[in-house]
């Protein structure tokens, strides 16, 4: 399947908003910079082509993942929040505010899986700059970090996050977080994830986790990651 075709087939539109608050959350979602007109949340195209992780990831397997499981999250929370203030509001600030619940669950993964995709990359890049440095100071060096972070991901109990996150000092820390819980609810700044919901691996990997979360270093977007601890530290 071509990418454009997917994404065109993929897209999630919310309907029946009234005027005054189409109007707010088109407003709300111009922050992507990109100038076009939007309604309710839209899923973000994927960074790379769906086959572009191979062999980590099959085309397959994002198929799956970004278009039925991601895609499902946005369609959700824009069904949940049609008509309704939050709507008018970004999404990061609707995983902030929410409760408990189903908009706190559709909207975290949302959230969660938009930064997910953006960690990877087909050729992962080497950390740099002040990340490289925080990295050895509060771990020691890469490989330290790596087998905290591979250690909470495989170990964390159903369905769930490993995350690196900061706080606003900038020290950095591991977390494994269950279901839609994100680093944004604790205060700290999301620098990392892992997705180690089984939705994540069960086509390439089956129930292979640690297999998977070791193949996951090899494609890590350092970059990226500089970027959001840049941001942790403002
Ligand atoms: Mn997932």
């Amino acid at each position: 399947m071509q990418r454009r075709d997917f994404l065109v087939g993929s897209a999630v539109v919310g309907t029946g908003l009234g005027s005054a608050l189409k109007t707010a959350a088109v407003q709300a979602q111009s922050v992507s910079g990109k100038g076009e007109t939007k309604m309710a949340f839209e899923q973000p195209p994927l960074p790379y082509a769906m086959d572009a992780l191979k062999p980590f990831l099959s085309e397959e397997q994002i198929q799956f993942h970004y278009g039925k499981h991601h895609a499902a999250y946005f369609k959700n929370l824009n069904a949940l929040l049609e008509g309704k203030p939050e709507s008018a509001v970004s999404l990061r600030d609707v995983v902030i505010q929410a409760p408990a619940g189903p908009v706190f669950n559709n909207a975290a993964q949302a959230w969660n899986h938009s930064f997910y995709w953006d960690c990877l990359k087909p050729r992962g890049v080497a950390p740099s700059g002040a990340l490289a440095a925080a990295i050895e100071r509060d771990f020691g060096d890469l490989a330290k970090l790596r087998a905290a972070m591979s250690e909470a991901a495989v170990k964390l109990f159903g369905s769930g996050w490993a995350w690196l996150a900061a706080d606003k000092d900038g020290k950095l820390q591991v977390l494994a977080l269950g279901n839609a819980d994100t680093p944004l609810k604790h205060g700290l700044e999301p620098v990392l994830t892992i997705d180690v919901w089984e939705h994540a691996y069960y086509i390439d990997y089956r129930n292979d986790r640690a297999k998977y979360v070791e193949g996951f270093w090899d494609h890590v977007d350092w970059d990226f990651a500089a970027k959001c601890f840049a941001q942790a530290t403002g």
